[in-house]
């Protein structure tokens, strides 16, 4: 029997998982440093996230986002596995509900891409992924909360869900009377921008309620004619294009790069949202800048850019009401 698969689903699934192999690709050398090819946060690139990669440099921002290395074993005391307080926010049913009038909903586990930075590095995946029962628990809790005016769809990134499980869920999120948007926190565009099928397109057009997508770049050299066609595919009256990043050590902690990602992000239909603080993931440690350094980076940022191209500077704080600004 032959299963239809899509292109993007066979890109994921060949998707880079060897540094070794990563590195032939990108014509370095493996001996020269000492990556990782033990991991329990196993690497994952896909080949389109490759060759956005420079090739021969290995402090190219994009490769640095990505290749498990040593630094990941040193383990500062307050870099923790929980560092934002979702498990003890997490619901039986894969809700998260920690702000007033949004909830964010871990619809899968799996990412396409397995960013070294993430914060839910550490997460018990197993254990809130969705099935149907918890799918029908999580509704009749939105459904029970009238405060409830946005539903987030998380994860992992929601939009590896199949194009029906996707529909699906749209479609009984938009029965909910007091929902008035749903929103997208999806890394695919940058990362597998073959995912933006012209199915998930129609998809997402013919949807009763508006759309928020949030999409997450931290580089402008993410941004290759690709990424950029499916973002301007994404764009539709019914959908709002925001990006979030995060502030990375050697990577974009500099007014200029960030300058260069909000100029193509705009030009790829996008406005920036959040400038996130690093969250204290264990295995993080080597990508945290101090937060004077940041407010010097943000201040400088907006000397530069029109007030719209600059992302608020937050950061999250476990037990807060909101993101916390940084001013
Ligand atoms: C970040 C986050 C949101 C969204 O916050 P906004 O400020 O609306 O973007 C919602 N719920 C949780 C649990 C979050 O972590
Ligand atoms: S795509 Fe997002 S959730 Fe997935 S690993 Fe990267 S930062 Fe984490």
């Amino acid at each position: 029997m032959t299963a239809h698969i899509s292109t993007w689903q066979q890109e994921l699934a060949s998707a880079f998982s060897k540094p070794e192999d990563l590195l032939l690709y990108l014509d370095i050398d493996s001996q020269a440093f000492s990556h990782l090819s033990r991991h329990d946060f196993a690497m994952r690139v896909p080949l389109s996230y490759a060759n956005c990669m420079q090739k021969g440099k290995l402090d190219d921002p994009l490769l640095m986002q990505v290749l498990p290395i040593a630094d990941e074993l040193s383990n500062p005391a307050e870099f923790q596995n929980d560092p934002v307080g979702d498990l003890s926010a997490l619901t039986e049913n894969c809700i998260i509900h920690k702000y007033q009038g949004r909830v964010l909903f871990i619809t899968t586990g799996g990412c396409a891409i397995n960013c070294r930075f993430c914060f839910r590095r550490n997460f018990p995946y197993a254990e809130v992924q969705l099935n149907k029962h918890k799918e029908a628990t999580a509704l009749g809790y939105i459904q029970d909360n009238p405060d409830i005016h946005e539903v987030i769809l998380s994860g992992g990134d929601p939009l590896l869900l199949s194009d029906q499980r996707l529909n699906d869920l749209m479609q009984k999120l938009s029965r909910i009377a007091h929902l008035k948007r749903i929103r997208i926190h999806t890394r695919l565009p940058i990362v597998l921008p073959a995912r933006i099928t012209s199915e998930l397109i129609s998809i997402l057009k013919n949807s009763p309620i508006p759309i928020i997508i949030v999409t997450h770049c931290n580089h402008a050299n993410e941004l290759s004619v690709q990424v950029i066609t499916a973002c301007r595919a994404l764009k539709q009256p019914n959908i709002t294009l925001l990006n979030q990043s995060v502030l990375l050590k050697g990577i974009n902690d500099n007014t200029q790069i960030l300058q260069s990602l909000s100029e193509q992000l705009f030009a790829a239909g996008i406005l920036p949202y959040y400038l996130h603080l690093l969250d204290k993931a264990k295995g993080t440690a080597h990508f945290e800048i101090t937060q004077t350094k940041a407010l010097k980076i943000h201040q400088a940022l907006q000397h530069v850019l029109p007030g719209y191209l600059v992302p608020k500077l937050v950061k999250e704080q476990a037990g807060e009401a909101a993101k916390t600004l940084i001013v």
